[in-house]
């Protein structure tokens, strides 16, 4: 025995069978002096961890007060006052995810323990047989993180501090500037490295440069298609993004780190051939160079480029990309938490991501809620491989609906420290703004082909 137990007042047989019995209060005896055991029996308060807790009913919230349809999922439970938000944002489909938490979740979740996240996540992940898609992600995304926010507050403390504390003193943001020149845009970028951002993502009009060009498509001369769908000229788009960079670059100078989102909407050898015209700018890196169908084409992108590239928006699953992770195919994980099912899996991807120096860059545009930028958050102050965030300035009528939304100093983010994800709804408010039904990501050639985002 390597203790210093002193077993000589027992014959062999008795010792063996205490020790064998792995009594912990048995062992905890033997190996404590008389005082020790007598206090052993007192519990401090600090450990006496806190009472079981249901879940009494889940809830879906829809609203709308920036015009993109956000979705929040309430998890209420069997202690009263005690509630988890969680962001369950498909802004796209968003009243299909309503239904899936009113007419599926509700009943699967109702009586569980809240304490069991990992559980809820791998019964809810199978619970349809059929693997989640983007609607069913999103709902479980919802639970998760309201379990996790649920968690924080029993705890009394911040998510962050659950998965492993600070990292870091607050979380580094990306701006996005835009505009119909070179000259705008060039301004808008100097006002936000006036602001303190060391980071801007740039880009002419819309994404692919949509807006920007005049000329009628031939579909619509046609009658091709529908009068609100978008045109993007590739050619035009493929000429103007390296001359944007040139002049950022000249006029803004080497302080500030410029980012670029191709949205997967040009062919996969003219994104190679972009990328690699783009290298002499130094780009922090080029974001979603290929749609999810054009996976393989990132090894012919790597031999041509050392460009950084952040991909994963449209991803659904960890199991879509692991492997171009493990083989270190792109830099950046740019995962939308809630379309792949909450902080539970985006947590699995992060730390996976730090064995292959892949960082985070967690997608966090407006049709994040405030719910969901607080988890993007929460994760990015603690994995160790934060890569950058993206911002998004909420509006006066977003924080009333969502008090505890975050805020921006000289480019950082900085979360409300309340325990849990630190963000409250405020339903009254919400009520407000309606959500609609519409959305258009419909995008042709000139000749009417559809080009996929
Ligand atoms: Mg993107």
């Amino acid at each position: 025995m390597k203790n210093n137990i002193d077993l000589s007042g027992m014959n062999r047989r008795e010792a063996m069978k205490l020790l064998a019995a792995g009594s912990a209060t048995g062992l905890l005896g033997l190996f404590s002096p008389p005082e020790a055991r007598a206090e052993s029996h007192v519990t401090p308060s600090w450990a006496k961890g806190v009472p079981p807790v249901k879940i009494k009913s889940v809830k879906a919230i829809a609203t709308a007060p920036e015009g993109s349809n956000l979705v929040i999922v309430k998890v209420e439970t069997t202690e009263p006052g005690l509630y988890g938000l969680g962001c369950a944002t498909f802004t796209q489909r968003a009243t299909a995810v309503v239904s899936a938490i009113k007419d599926y979740l509700n009943d699967f979740c109702a009586g569980k323990d809240v304490d069991n996240i990992e559980d809820m996540w791998q019964s809810a992940y199978v619970s349809s047989y059929w693997r989640n898609g983007p609607v069913l992600n999103n709902a479980l995304c919802g639970i998760d993180e309201a379990l996790w926010d649920i968690k924080g507050k029993r705890a009394n403390m911040p998510v962050y501090q659950l998965l492993g504390g600070k990292c870091r003193i607050a979380v580094d943001c990306y701006a996005h500037a835009s505009g119909p020149t070179p000259e705008i845009l060039a301004d808008r970028v100097r006002q936000f490295m006036d602001q303190g951002f060391r980071h801007v993502r740039i880009q002419l009009g819309g994404y692919g440069g949509v807006g920007t060009v005049e000329q009628k498509p031939d579909y619509r001369e046609a009658g091709f298609g529908r009068e609100e769908d978008m045109f993007m000229d590739q050619g035009i788009y493929l000429k103007r993004v390296p001359e944007i960079f040139d002049y950022v670059r000249k006029t803004c100078g080497e302080k500030v780190e410029l980012l670029h989102d191709i949205h997967e909407r040009i062919d996969p050898l003219d994104a190679i051939n972009l990328i690699k015209r783009l290298e002499q700018y130094r780009p922090f890196f080029i974001e979603d160079p290929f749609s999810p169908e054009n996976m393989l084409w990132f090894r012919n992108l790597r031999a041509a480029t050392t460009v950084p590239i952040a991909m994963g928006e449209l991803f659904n699953n960890i199991n879509e990309f692991r492997d171009y992770m493990a083989d270190r195919l792109f830099d950046y994980i740019r995962v939308h938490i809630s379309q792949i099912g909450g902080i539970t899996p985006a947590m699995k991807i992060a730390r996976l991501g730090e064995w292959f120096s892949v960082k985070t860059a967690w997608h966090g545009p407006g049709d994040v809620s405030p719910v969901g930028h607080a988890a993007n958050a929460h994760i990015d102050l603690a994995v160790w491989n934060f890569g950058i965030q993206e911002s998004h300035f909420w509006s006066e009528k977003a924080q009333a609906v969502f008090p505890g939304c975050q805020t921006y100093k000289n480019g950082y983010m900085y979360i409300n420290e309340a325990p849990g994800l630190g963000v409250d709804i405020n339903e009254k408010e919400a009520a407000k703004y309606p959500i609609g039904t519409k959305s258009n990501w419909t995008l042709r050639k000139g000749d009417g082909t559809i080009i996929r985002p």
